[in-house]
């Protein structure tokens, strides 16, 4: 049995590993995908002391890093059930979807999240070349340039006033008869004066010359008439699903499906804690998933320590 067992394989996973091999604990990493978001990801410029990095680079780095020390990294292996302890102390399973399962005193959750697609024709193309779904981390490639938002919520809102003090012109598109966002985000929003809103709309297509966009069909969907946006940007903003759904009944999580964590990253299930894109922290981005996935293997270290096996 592992002492510590990582499942999941981004910046969150591959931190943990780390922080716990140092520790001199038996450690594994179960990942469906070893390297996680990172690996579609293309620039990066706010990886903290690197000017500039590409996600497959930083994947591959990160891999490295974890293999320097004694950790059974799983690839290609998808998890599908977690079944608590029977005793405290006791072992935590974790059952793999080939009917394997792995049993550990201690569980580190760092599954990620997966950014919801419009799937209209032209995203999938255009992806990171001008299609974007992070404002943090993309919105100064677009500088003095004009771009569409996609999604009125809470997220789209932010993310349009955010890029409004960055680029050219934003427009902002709603599918909705109104804006969902919060009052005040959206009395903010208004009053700005580079920002177009769009309600009613529905994307149907993004448009490129075959290297980068160029524009945005949108329907009106009172009138069914199309209209064409020439922009150089789309940020899709209409929803993170996090990588959960196989954890519903055995974790406590959030409304939106997220794993509900304290400060130390431990979960409602003793032994069982989790970091990163998949739990509540308010923020999704590598560092902060990095700082998490440290955080939740000092932790379970710690639990490791107060607890003997049975
Ligand atoms: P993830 O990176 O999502 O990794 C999750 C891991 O869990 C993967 O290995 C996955 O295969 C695995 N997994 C999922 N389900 C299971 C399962 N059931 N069983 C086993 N394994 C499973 N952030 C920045 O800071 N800067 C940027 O410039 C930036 N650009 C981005 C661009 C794009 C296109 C995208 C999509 C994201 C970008 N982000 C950026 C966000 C950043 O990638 C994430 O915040 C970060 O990767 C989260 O790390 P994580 O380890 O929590 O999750």
């Amino acid at each position: 049995a592992f002492d510590v067992l990582v499942v999941g394989g981004g910046p969150a996973g591959a931190a943990a590993a780390v922080y716990a091999a140092r520790k001199g604990i038996r450690t594994g990493v179960a990942a469906e995908r070893f390297g996680g978001q990172v690996l579609d990801t293309m620039a990066i410029e706010n990886f903290i002391s690197m000017s500039y990095t590409e996600g497959p680079k930083l994947a591959v780095a990160l891999e490295q890093h974890v293999r320097d020390y004694e950790v059974d990294v799983m690839n290609l292996q998808r998890a599908s059930k977690l079944v608590p302890a029977s005793q405290p102390g006791g072992l935590i399973t974790v059952e793999l979807e080939n009917g394997a399962s792995l049993k550990a005193r201690s569980v580190i959750l760092s599954t990620g999240a997966r950014w919801r697609q419009m799937n209209v024709p032209g995203e999938e193309q255009y992806k990171n070349k001008g299609v974007a779904y992070c404002p943090h981390c993309d919105g100064p490639l677009f500088k003095g340039k004009r771009v569409a938002v996609i999604g009125g919520g809470n997220s789209g809102v932010e993310a349009a006033i955010d890029l409004a003090g960055i680029v050219a012109h934003v427009t902002l598109v709603e599918f909705d008869t109104k804006l969902r966002a919060d009052e005040v985000l959206q009395r903010k929003l208004r009053s700005l004066p580079n920002v177009e809103i769009i309600v009613n709309g529905q994307t149907t297509e993004v448009l490129g010359d075959g290297a980068k966009v160029t524009g945005l069909v949108v329907k009106d969907r009172a009138s069914g008439q199309s209209r064409t946006i020439e922009l150089e940007g789309v940020f899709v903003q209409i929803g993170l699903l996090p990588n959960t759904e196989w954890l519903k009944g055995s974790v406590e999580l959030s409304p939106r499906g997220e794993i509900v964590i304290d400060e130390r990253g431990a979960t409602s299930v003793p032994g069982v804690f989790a970091a990163g894109d998949a739990t509540t922290v308010p923020y999704k981005q590598i560092v902060i998933a990095m700082g998490a996935g440290s955080t939740a293997a000092l932790s379970a270290f710690d639990h490791l320590i107060r607890t003997s096996a049975p």
